[in-house]
């Protein structure tokens, strides 16, 4: 059997999705008999120059984790869509921008001007940012240009399948794993996990009951058979694609949406919000805007994963404007 050729690559990303593909434990074995490596910036050395070298569509598969934050991901991103037949967002950062999305709420020059300037921690008296090219005696040094706002994968090239998930779990990757050793792959466009929201897979009890107050997992006593959401902790279970196997309900942490919105929901923090709207019990406006002060980071909380997806422009751009 001819083997597969594989690329795995990292953009803005954590390394956790390279993580979590050696995380299967003995089926990494059944990788190795399907598949040649042929790119995995994390664990081999392989140069850009063997990509470039390899035939256009020469990669049957390419798993792509991490979101698009400057030019360099970008190209890298382009050059392995070409020589890929298959090209996979592999967790949330490619999928739906993930954590380094959040820094859309700003713009570049709001980024630098705290990362090199006004950061307690700083020392920069003349007050140097990072430029795409300086001058040297020994030539032009350059360094890719950062973009005003961070994207998914999906925004700068074709993507054929989604892997949702910070990180994926074992059971999709296995899964992936079975599906291109057999060839039998589904229809393009498919995002590998569930069809329900995670709600749906859920075990703890829900007993319709409204919302009265809003609390936070340390500050409450947790009755670990009761819905997260009906004991006043955000849970975002009700919007958020299932699949994960409620990692985080099963030790009592309420579902933060790495998984994506659920099938039928287009902007995850919007349907969030409007959930929570349609379950809370208010006698007046001042019950309202108590319970929206208990809300202490919403950005944070219902955008945490898919700030890139949105509906909602990021800070300095039009939604899905490019960089
Ligand atoms: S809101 Fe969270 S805790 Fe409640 S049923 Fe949905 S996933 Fe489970
Ligand atoms: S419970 Fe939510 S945040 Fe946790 S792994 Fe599952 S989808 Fe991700």
């Amino acid at each position: 059997m001819n083997k597969l050729k594989l690329a795995l690559y990292w953009a803005a990303s954590c390394g956790g999705c390279d993580v979590a593909v050696l995380d299967i434990n003995e089926k990494i074995l059944d990788v190795a008999e399907i598949a040649d490596i042929v790119l995995w910036p994390i664990a081999m050395d392989f140069k850009y120059s063997d990509v470039e070298a390899i035939e256009d569509g020469g990669i049957d598969v390419c798993l792509f984790n991490g979101a698009i934050r400057n030019s360099e991901q970008e190209e890298i991103a382009r050059l392995l869509r070409r020589k890929s037949k298959v090209m996979v967002a592999f967790g949330s950062c490619a999928h739906i921008g993930g954590i380094p999305a959040l820094a859309n709420f700003a713009n570049s020059e709001e980024i630098f001007d705290r990362a090199y300037i006004t950061a307690p921690t700083n020392d920069n008296p003349g007050g140097i940012i990072p430029r795409t090219t300086t001058e040297v005696p020994e030539g032009e040094l350059r360094l890719p240009e950062f973009y005003n706002r961070v994207m998914t994968l999906a925004d700068v090239v074709p993507v054929e399948y989604f892997v949702p998930g910070c990180p994926p779990v074992r059971d999709q990757i296995v899964a992936l794993v079975d599906a291109l050793a057999t060839g039998d792959l589904p229809p393009i466009g498919t995002v590998l996990a569930s069809d329900k929201a995670l709600c749906d897979e859920c075990t703890l009890t829900r007993n319709e009951k409204k919302l009265t107050s809003i609390t936070r997992p340390h500050l409450t006593e947790i009755d670990p058979d009761l819905c997260l959401l009906e004991q006043g902790i955000l849970c975002m279970g009700p919007v958020t694609r299932g699949g994960c196997g409620s990692r985080c309900i099963n030790v009592n942490m309420p579902c933060r949406g790495c998984f994506g919105p659920a099938p039928g929901v287009e902007d995850q923090g919007a349907r969030m919000v409007s959930a929570i709207a349609s379950i809370y019990q208010a006698e007046d406006e001042e019950a309202i805007a108590e319970m929206v002060s208990q809300v202490l980071d919403p950005a944070g909380t219902f955008y945490r994963f898919s700030l890139s997806s949105a509906v909602l422009p990021p800070k300095g751009a039009a939604a899905k404007e490019q960089p």
